[in-house]
């Protein structure tokens, strides 16, 4: 069995495809980006030449002193050796400013980071990201409702983000290669909870309600979760199908529905 490398270090070396991630982040001569992983500097040595201001978060003890020592002579970029995860990005960025991110994520916590974008995202933290994962978690995130791949990450992610799937890779654009395939996603933070009228906390719980189990109806994992069934039909709006299951329905639909079931929840 091949062995996985440490810290999901998979670096990049297709040349295309590092400038085509930094050119998906747009015009940042002004922006400040944060980039997750910068690992040997494959997308770093481009940003450094193109941001306003570049913070680059490497938990790994060796490259990080190696890219600060290499950038030492760039007043605009500043690694920082420190587990993306544990990072207080509102330490990070300017107050009253927004950030964009980008990164070739470690696979082992690709979920764990994005939940972070997320959650940073509805805070007004982050304007853009530009990130690479796993080929299947990206075409669950980029998912709409109704097909397969449609879940609670995707239903998540597009609460926050318009996501766009911009392309994959396979192993052999890495060394060492990694088992799977990989795509980069761009997601523009914004955020629908206002929009839909519904509040980000309560909505988010409901989300994990209503998504629980992928066999159940809708129904079936609200009751689970605690609602009465005569509650459920007394409230149930008439415009969305007793029978249907969470990964079919818009999240217009959905929101409609936490609306009407809302003060049962508290
Ligand atoms: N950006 C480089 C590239 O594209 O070649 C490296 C990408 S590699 C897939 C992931 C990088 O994330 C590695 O450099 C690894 O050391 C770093 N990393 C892993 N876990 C991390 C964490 N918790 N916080 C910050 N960086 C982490």
């Amino acid at each position: 069995m091949k062995r996985k490398p440490k810290l999901g270090q998979n670096f990049l070396v297709d040349d295309r495809a590092r400038h085509s991630i930094v050119d998906a982040l747009g015009d940042i001569r002004q922006r400040t980006v944060i980039e997750i992983g910068p690992g040997r500097g494959a997308i770093t040595e481009i940003l450094a030449a193109r941001a306003g201001r570049l913070i680059a978060l490497e938990l790994d003890r060796e490259l990080a002193p190696a890219l600060a020592q290499r950038f030492a002579t760039q007043p605009n970029v500043q690694i920082v050796e420190i587990d993306v995860l544990k990072a207080d990005l509102t330490a990070l960025i300017p107050a009253g400013e927004t950030t964009d991110v980008v990164g070739n994520l470690p696979y082992y916590i690709t979920s764990d980071i994005l939940l972070k974008l997320f959650s940073a995202g509805a805070a007004g933290l982050l304007s853009r990201a530009v990130v690479m994962m796993q080929r299947e978690v990206a075409e669950r995130v980029s998912a709409r409702p109704g097909v397969r791949d449609y879940g609670l990450l995707s239903a998540t992610a597009q609460m926050n983000a318009r996501v766009d799937y911009l392309f994959t890779l396979p192993p052999s654009a890495f060394s060492p290669p990694p088992e799977v395939y990989s795509s980069v996603l761009r997601m523009d933070f914004a955020p629908r909870f206002a929009e839909l009228q519904v509040d980000p906390r309560g909505f988010d719980t409901f989300l994990k309600q209503s998504f629980a189990q992928k066999r159940k109806t809708l129904e079936n994992n609200l009751r689970a979760a605690g609602y009465s069934s005569p509650d459920l039909a007394a409230l149930w709006p008439d415009t969305v199908p007793r029978q249907a299951r969470a990964e079919s329905l818009t999240l217009e639909t959905m929101a409609e529905l936490y609306r009407s079931l809302r003060h049962l929840s508290s």
